[in-house]
């Protein structure tokens, strides 16, 4: 540590992302990127821009937002597009939590890293032994309340009946919904947030839309809600989302098709490689992300996170209270996860 870190953040824990290996060939299901790789149409759309890499980008991303509101029915000046959703969610912690913050005990590790950075008074709230939450334990809060819908590392999700609960019972707070997984089977909220102004509704390119590695996140909410959220874009980092991704954006959000041929193909992966992992003893959580949680009654996590690893299959383990003995492990093509469930039967078998 040099001698000019504020002593604010001199204790400041930072996130640890899956590890990206190099050289090495693993299978690689540790970090819920999508298998596939975006849509052909991405590639001609990038090319055209890296000629155009001497100008600055559009930076209020008009042409983005207008194709993504008309695909969720809402107006331009109702989203927000970030550099990945990490980055609208660091917004919004910094902006957005005047009485401090919520959020689970399990849940996307970042929370606690954003609240931590930005010295905000936090209340965690534990899950209970099935890694749910009742949504009444959310109700009258009295400060900023951040629910990852489908929850992360769980795939556990809420209805939008149940969401719509939360919202109404805390009229004096905004509610954030972190809809990193809403595409692999869970219902949005996006729609509600035409009815309430203390709703805030955040997404990502980076899993259903196969752009990981182009950094685009974005948030739905109401225009005013939008319009902070600009205003604090526009004092840190206006060009945030380079043309580069722009464009690869527009080309994902003009091919649906083959976005949702991608996500039904993990969706009914997800399904038989639960229903082979439950063969061999897994015990699992009804996920909706595009990865499943599970742990095996007779092997630590940390046991076949390495056994998985010497076998050249990288999967996600937290080593951290509650869930120690499990493992997220992302949906990859039916291949890959024939590969993991071969390696698994040595294992376990
Ligand atoms: C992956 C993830 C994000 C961050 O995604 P970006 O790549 O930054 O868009 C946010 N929230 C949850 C719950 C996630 O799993």
């Amino acid at each position: 540590m040099s001698r000019f870190l504020k002593a604010s953040l001199q204790s400041l824990a930072p996130y640890t992302p899956g590890e990206q290996p190099r050289g090495q060939q693993f299978v690689k299901l540790n970090t819920n990127e999508s298998p596939y790789p975006a849509s052909p149409m991405v590639l001609s759309a990038v090319q055209a821009e890296v000629e155009k890499l001497n100008l600055y980008c559009d930076p209020t991303c008009q042409n983005v937002k207008e194709l993504l509101a008309a695909q969720m029915d809402v107006t331009p000046d109702e989203i927000f597009l970030s550099n990945g959703s990490d980055e609208v969610l660091a917004i919004a912690f910094g902006g957005f939590c005047p009485n401090g913050v919520a959020f689970t005990d399990i849940t996307y590790g970042f929370y606690k890293v954003y609240a931590q950075l930005w010295g905000l008074d936090t209340e965690i709230i534990p899950l209970d032994e099935n890694f749910y939450l009742p949504p009444e334990k959310y109700y009258s809060l009295h400060k900023t309340i951040f629910v990852a819908n489908p929850n992360a590392p769980t795939g556990i999700a809420y209805t939008r009946n149940q969401i719509e609960k939360i919202v109404l019972n805390n009229v004096d707070s905004l509610v954030v919904i972190d809809e990193a997984y809403v595409d692999f089977g869970a219902e949005s909220a996006v729609s509600l947030t035409k009815k309430y102004d203390n709703l805030l509704v955040v997404g990502t390119f980076s899993k259903s839309r196969s752009l990981a590695g182009g950094r685009l996140g974005y948030a739905v909410g109401n225009k005013d809600l939008i319009a902070d959220l600009e205003k604090l874009k526009y004092s840190f980092n206006p060009y945030n989302v380079n043309r580069m991704t722009q464009a690869a954006a527009a080309a994902v959000l003009k091919d649906k098709a083959y976005f949702e041929e991608c996500r039904d193909r993990i969706v009914q992966t997800r399904t038989e490689a639960l229903e082979e992992l439950r063969k061999l003893g897994f015990e699992a959580t009804d996920s909706l992300g595009n990865f499943v949680f599970v742990c095996h009654p007779s092997f630590s996590g940390e046991y076949l996170y390495t056994a998985l690893r010497t076998e050249g299959v990288l999967v996600r383990w937290f080593n951290q209270p509650r869930i120690k003995n499990h493992l997220r492990i992302t949906i990859g093509t039916q291949k890959q996860m024939d590969i993991l469930l071969e390696k698994m039967r040595k294992i376990v078998g």
